[in-house]
């Protein structure tokens, strides 16, 4: 493993952490709440401490935000400190792409989406990942494609093709690492390395989410090892579906806590559904804490057809 640069990043407190880290582009629907209301009950149900982090640095949606916060607290989601914001962390995300850059950890791609795309899925090429088209420009071809005015994206030079995880729900966990993206071509920070630096410095040592983010996990794993960071313990949650068998959207339908009061049912309402979609029983968030058991979740995704509220839960 390269050694790294030290760091002099707050050391996050003594006590463990879970989170849920929702992007504020619109409001939470039930399959956020569901995961939130899991995330909240994994971190309560062993004596952590719960954070709040808003992931706001790209599709923000005014208003969002504060619905958002209102609908968990309206179901008894409650969390620990200030509500953490990434926009107030460019200067953190810098630091560890500048220790991994003096590593020797990164370089500049110029290559566009399209190109990518077209490389990725030719016939002998390898599958979805970065084909690694920019990692041995020569300092002559970088020139060029900066003066040709190429906004360049960062990557991590991944030293291994994948990486192993451990997940509460699905056990051991191989997966793609490649030459994920560091910082955008618009100077963004990318999600896979904020995670990190986020999830370290805040203390999080659960990170639990919709199981879409399982193929991501390894990347941000061996990202986190390779800035010298604890690598959290993870439970990717099944997702909620639609009957169409895709992810839940708000186009679905009634899906959101005030579609649902709309409907005419109360906050008590919505936490018993959630609660009989997870197999559990009780309409409050705190009596679901009551005997908690991760071990007896669904596996399954959660079907939900919102115009009629059928719903079919998947057995443990
Ligand atoms: N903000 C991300 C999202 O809403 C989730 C990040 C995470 O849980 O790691 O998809």
């Amino acid at each position: 493993m390269t050694a790294m640069p030290t760091d002099p990043a707050p050391s996050p407190p003594a006590a463990g952490a879970g989170r849920y880290a929702p992007s504020p582009s619109g409001d939470l629907h039930l399959g956020n709440l569901r995961t939130a209301l899991l995330a909240w009950l994994f971190a309560r149900g062993t004596g952590r401490r719960f954070v709040l982090r808003i992931d706001d640095l790209d599709r923000v949606r005014p208003g969002a935000e504060e619905r958002q916060l209102g609908d968990l607290a309206a179901l008894g989601i409650d969390w620990d400190g200030p509500v953490l914001h990434q926009s107030d962390r460019l200067g953190r995300y810098d630091a560890a792409v500048g220790r991994l850059t003096e590593a020797g950890l990164t370089y500049e791609c110029f290559c566009t989406r399209r190109e990518i795309h077209q490389a990725a899925t030719a016939p002998h090429g390898p599958q979805g990942a970065y084909p690694g088209t920019c990692r041995e420009l020569t300092p002559a071809e970088r020139d060029a494609r900066r003066a040709a005015g190429r906004p360049a994206a960062l990557r991590l030079r991944a030293a291994r093709p994948d990486f192993e995880i451990t997940d509460r729900l699905h056990g051991r966990y191989r997966g793609p690492v490649d030459d994920l993206v560091l910082r955008r071509g618009d100077g963004i920070p990318a999600y896979n390395l904020t995670v990190v630096v986020d999830d370290a410095e805040h203390g999080i040592d659960q990170v639990v989410r919709g199981d879409d983010l399982l193929p991501s996990t390894p990347r941000q794993a061996y990202l986190a090892t390779l800035l010298g960071l604890p690598v959290p313990e993870y439970a990717h949650v099944p997702l909620v579906l639609n009957t169409a068998g895709q992810r839940l959207a708000k186009r679905d339908g009634a899906v959101t806590l005030a579609d649902r009061r709309h409907h005419g049912d109360s906050v008590r309402d919505v936490v018993a559904l959630l609660a009989t979609s997870l197999g559990l029983s009780g309409d409050s968030a705190e009596e679901l804490l009551t005997g908690f058991d991760p071990g007896r979740l669904p596996r399954t995704p959660w079907i939900l057809d919102p115009d009629s509220l059928v719903c079919t839960a998947g057995g443990p």
